[in-house]
Formats: structure tokens, sequence, C-alpha cells
């Protein structure tokens, strides 16, 4: 009869238990030293090692041949334990067993002193699970400790059992095993059972068994039974559900080239194969971190053993896409149309570059245009010393112009004070940092400095810290809509915004309190009317963008440079280009 491999290879002794080097040593040191204690509590994920570490420390303090703190396991008494067929050593799943009687059942039975070895042991699995009702029976069993008789609990949620059990257990937290440590171990069963296997197959294994070992012997028994001819790297990916590391890479690379119809094949291939959304994200992320980390300094090469080539690939850009997916995920435990959002995310990622990109170009145009104005300058201030010629005075070369400041269009800002409400604030307030989050990169960054300064149930006062974040949200209309669209979906609340410059809010909130006194505020929320009246604080209609102004600006100034200096020099003065 074929036996499942993590039957056959459940450790039998301290030292074949991975991963769990500390825990071993001090329950050895304990039988050793004979200072055992009456309870244990064993916390940890699932398939680190728990209950065979409960198992392996009933035997090894009953076994008369023990040695070094471990079991024989050919004496009768740890051949009987290892069966589960020892009447004092007793095993039970709190999941199936968890009634006060029970365990009541346990106290009466538990002050009786074992009779064929010198150790009672109760070994209770997945002890979170037992009633409220069991867990005060258990607690008065383990305040009148009875001797030769030793409680191991065994728990994956330590944070669901009750702070008074806690405290009368000696407690060991038992690790997630590393990848490495798996894939070894893994390499050695199927040594010793002379399988056949691809290393390649392992490490998809190991990874997608999470620091389990159970999970990783299950997947390795499915992948084994799965091919014919060993373990294949195929089969593995099949058993496990994962996605190959060359996919990962083609589809990450291409969203980063922004080779965005190339990505979004890539991610219809995955999905064809019947891949899971939730699993994909989740690989994902694992894939982000371990090419986050193969850019740092990873001494030992624990952190990234299945990897063995990273592409270089921004971090910048690898931290944004862990945020997006963290967003993705979330949004994916409430939606049915689970493709649509992961078509969304590889769009999101690649446009993302693609402004990015686009402001850096704007900004290295600028840096270029202001280093060959100062390089002019200098020239000029050169030629100058040097024909030691000051009858005609060249001017310093005009500073930018800075001082034009944004007017924001006050009959909007006065509608939307008009109708304010403090509930309205609160809400968007409330709310404003999740819906500034939904934006792209780009748009975030105009909102960074932003505040709700007022709302209404129809519109939102902004204030900004920098007049230009100000003008530039005030006509990017593109970043209003998406603006609304979040809103509306996230707090049903119209997210309409006026913007206003924080260094001009005073002045416009006194003027607005004060029409409101006089009775004049109409006039204000009369759009026809008001350029009547305030002809300079009616929005203009032409609202160039800073970026273009200011370099229309410098390039203006450029010619002014060169004709000063050609006018005082003649033709000496070169321009370069
Ligand atoms: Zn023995």
């Amino acid at each position: 009869m074929y036996q499942a491999l993590y039957r056959v290879w459940r450790p039998q002794k301290f030292e074949d238990i991975v991963g769990q080097n500390m825990i071993s040593q001090t329950l050895k040191n304990a039988i050793l030293s004979h200072k055992v204690s009456h309870a244990y509590l064993f916390t940890g994920p699932r398939g680190t090692g728990k209950t065979s570490a409960a198992k392996i420390f009933a035997k090894a303090i009953n076994c008369p041949n023990q040695m070094n703190g471990e079991p024989c396991n050919v004496c009768d008494v740890c051949q009987s334990i290892t069966q589960g067929t020892l009447g004092d050593v007793i095993e039970i799943d709190a999941a199936s067993n968890n009634g006060v009687e029970e365990i009541r059942d346990i106290r009466d039975k538990s002050r009786y002193a074992p009779t064929q070895v010198q150790y009672k042991v109760y070994i209770i699995d997945e002890v979170h699970m037992l009633s409220t009702g069991a867990f005060n029976a258990l607690l008065k069993t383990l305040e009148e400790p009875t001797q030769s008789v030793i409680f191991i609990l065994a728990t994956t949620e330590p944070h669901k059992i009750p702070a008074t059990i806690i405290s009368r257990a000696q407690r060991f937290d038992f690790k997630r095993i590393t990848r490495q440590h798996i894939q070894e171990r893994l390499t050695y069963i199927l040594e010793q059972e002379q399988i056949e296997y691809d290393d390649r197959a392992l490490q998809i294994i190991a990874k997608s068994a999470n620091g389990g070992m159970r999970d990783a012997l299950s997947l390795l028994d499915q992948a084994i039974s799965y091919g014919d001819q060993g373990v294949r790297y195929e089969d593995a990916l099949q058993v496990s559900g994962s996605i190959s590391h060359e996919q990962m890479l083609s589809y990450v690379i291409n969203i980063y080239e922004q080779n965005t119809s190339k990505a979004l094949e890539d991610l219809h291939c995955v999905l064809r194969d019947g891949k899971e959304a939730g699993r994909f994200v989740e690989e994902l992320l694992i894939f982000a971190r371990d090419m986050l980390i193969s850019q740092v300094v990873s001494p030992d090469g624990t952190l990234v053993d299945v990897l063995d080539s990273m592409p270089s690939i921004s971090s910048e850009f690898i931290y944004a896409m862990i945020e997006e997916l963290t967003l993705t995920q979330q949004a994916l435990k409430v939606t049915t149309q689970k493709d649509i959002y992961l078509e969304t995310f590889t769009l999101k990622m690649a446009k993302a570059l693609d402004k990015k990109a686009s402001n850096s170009a704007d900004n290295a145009l600028i840096q270029d245009l202001w280093q060959t104005v100062e390089q002019l300058k200098k020239q000029v201030e050169h030629l100058q010393k040097q024909e030691n010629v000051q009858k005609v005075p060249i001017k310093d070369v005009p500073k930018r112009q800075n001082n034009k400041q944004f007017t924001p269009n006050l009959s909007k800002v006065f509608s939307v004070l008009a109708q304010a409400t403090a509930k309205d604030k609160q809400l968007v307030q409330e709310e404003w940092h999740d819906i500034v989050s939904c934006l792209s990169v780009s748009q975030q960054g105009k909102l960074n400095s932003s505040v709700v300064l007022a709302a209404s149930p129809h519109g939102i006062v902004l204030g900004f810290e920098y007049d230009v974040l100000c003008q530039m949200t005030a006509t990017d209309t593109s970043l209003q809509q998406d603006l609304s669209q979040h809103g509306e979906r996230l707090i049903k609340h119209p997210c309409r915004i006026e913007c206003v410059p924080l260094s001009q809010w005073q002045t416009i909130r006194d003027k607005f309190v004060q029409s409101k006194k006089m009775g004049t505020l109409e006039q204000y929320l009369h759009p026809t009317l008001v350029e009547e009246l305030e002809p300079q604080t009616a929005r203009s209609s032409e609202h160039l963008e800073p970026l273009e102004e200011a370099i229309t600006e410098i390039k203006e100034e450029i010619p002014e440079i060169i004709s000063k200096a050609t006018e005082l020099f003649g033709d000496v003065v070169e321009v370069e280009e």
C-alpha cells in the first residue's frame, strides 16, 4: 500500500526536524537535565513540526534507551508511541473534541499515574478550537499539576488562547521553514527514495509550500504521481498552480518596457492556463519582493534562493508595483470581474511609467535650457573682463518671474462655501487619502500638499501650499474627472473641486463672511455679475502650463543675451547649440 511521503518521512528524532534547531536543542536539554515542565505550548504555522516535536518529546522522556535527549525509536515504548497505541500518550484533536465533557474526562483521568511508562503525555492539537468551558476545565487541570503528567498544547493561532493558559505553559514559537531548508529536505528524501528530480521543480515546490514541510511533501507526492518519470519542472508548476519564472519575468519586463500589448498577452496566457487571479497577484508580490532583495546584499543567499538572475528594474518601479498590487489584491476580494482588475493593473503600471518618463523629459529640457543660459552669462562676463570694456554695463539676466499668482474662481468657491457643512467636510477629510491614493502617481504628486478646506454636498474647496500645484490641478480636467469618479465610488460624494492657494484662503474666507453679512453674496454666486464686479479675481481663460511658461521664458531670454553679446563684441560670440 502506498503511504504518503509526509507520513513515511515524518521526523522520528529531534535532529530530523527541519529548521527548528533552537527549539529541538532546548527540548533535548530539558530531557537531559530532567527539568521537564508540566505544560508546553507549541505555536507556529501549519507543517512546521509542532506535533512531530510533541511526539518525539513524548518518546524521548519515556524511552529507556534515551541518548543525548533523543529517543531510540526501536524499543517497544518508542514504537508504540510512533504507532499511537501506547495508552499513556494521548493525542487529542481539539478541532473535533472541543467540548467541556472531553476535557473534564481528561482532567479526571490525568489524576491517575501512568501505567506503562514514566510520564503520561497529553498532546492537544489545534488547542485554540476548544470552547470557553473546555478552556476553563483545562485551566483547572493546569492549575493543579500532577506529578508525571505533561500537557503539550499545539496551535496555529496562539492569539486565540486565553492568557491564563499561556502563562501556565512554557511557550515555543515554531518558525516558517526557509525555502532553502525545505528544498534540502526534499532533495534528501528523493535521494533516499531513488526518485529522479529536476532542481527547478523542487524550487517551485519549496516556494509554494510557504514555509510548511507538510505542504511541501504533499505537493511532492502529487508531482511524483503526476509525472511518470520522476519530478519534472512542468509537473511541479502544474500541481502547485505556480506561474513559471519565465512567464513572470516576461510579464514584468514587458510592463517595464511599456510593451503594454505584450504584457496583456502574457497575462491572458497565464489566465488561459487556468491560474487563479488572486494566486497570480500573490506570486507577483513574492516576485517583486525577490527583485527588491536581489538588489540589496544578501550575504548568505537564503533570501533569494529561488532566483538566479534578476533583471535590472528600478526599485522605484518595484515599490510602485507592490503598492498597486496590494490595492489590486484588496479589490479582488470583493469582485467577480477579477480579470478586468488584472488588466487594469497592467495598464496602470505601464502608464505610470509613461507619465514619469515624460515628466522627467520636461525637467531635463528645463535643466538644459538653464545650463545654456548660465553658460552664455559666464561667456559674456568673461569676454567683458578680457576686453576690459566697462562702458556698456550688461544688465543681469532677468530672474524667472514667479510672482504670477493663481486666481481662484471666487464665484465657484463661494457657491461651495454657501452650502458647506461640517459633516460633509469631515466625510471628505476622512476619506481623502484613500480617494487620492486611487489616482496615478503623477496625479497624486499634484495633490500631495493639498488639504480639504470646506465641503458642501456638491463640491469641495481644496487648499494648496504651492501656487504651481494649485494651478496644475485647476487646469487638469482628467485629474478632476478621475477624482470625482473615485469620490463617487468610494464615498458617494461628488468630489468636484475648487482650488485655492493656502496663502489666499484667509482673505477669501473673510470676503465670504463679509459679503454674507452684507447680503451681497448673490452677486458672487451669479457668475456673469462677478466678471463685472471683480475683474481681477475672475479666472482668465488662458492657463498656460507653468512648465511651458518657464520654458518659453528661458527661450526668450537666450536671444536677448546673445544679441546683447553680439552687440558688444560682434562675431566673437559663438553660440553653442
Ligand atoms: Zn526507545
